[in-house]
């Protein structure tokens, strides 16, 4: 449980996992405070990451001496959550765990310690339940595969 101060903090990287900290957060029973980040490693319209992560939205508050749970929509490549491993790991958090509602283990090419995966999937652009192309289909409610016609 969290005293004054809670010491729990959900972290969820937009705008992807949107719905899914939405679900989680509401499944969580002890007091969790929740902060948004929003990173983009994807360039316009383009389904394969760039690698450079560029943080659009920072942290509101302070993580030092927190117990942080960063909430992915997906990891396909890993670079980005290991981007984001290296900048919140400055910050002296007290422990760090990733959760993650799709995993495409098929492309990683960082090695990850991933604490809690919804769903290993394979390796398919998937849109749906806040995950988006071009910034579209975020709000279809099921998670489905793009049909690669519409982007190749
Ligand atoms: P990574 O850096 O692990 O390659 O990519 C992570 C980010 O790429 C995710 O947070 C997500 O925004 C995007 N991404 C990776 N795979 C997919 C996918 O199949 N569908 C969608 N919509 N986004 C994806």
């Amino acid at each position: 449980r969290c005293n004054a101060v809670c010491r729990h903090l959900g972290l969820s990287v937009l705008k992807g996992s949107l719905i899914f900290v939405a679900d989680l957060m509401r499944a969580i029973p002890s007091n969790v405070v929740i902060d948004l980040m929003e990173v983009s490693s994807y360039g316009g319209g383009n389904t394969e990451s760039s690698g450079t992560v560029r943080i659009l939205k920072d942290l509101s508050g302070t993580i030092e001496g927190r117990d942080v749970l960063i909430v992915e929509d997906i990891i396909d490549t890993g670079l980005t959550l290991n981007y984001l491993m290296g900048y919140l790991g400055g910050k002296s958090p007290r422990s760090i765990r990733i959760v993650t509602l799709l995993n495409k283990p098929a492309r990683r090419l960082v090695d990850l310690k991933v604490d809690w995966t919804g769903f290993e999937i394979p390796d398919k652009f998937v849109v749906g339940y806040g995950l988006d192309f071009n910034d579209q289909y975020r709000n279809w409610p099921d998670i489905a595969v793009l049909k690669p016609e519409l982007y190749a």
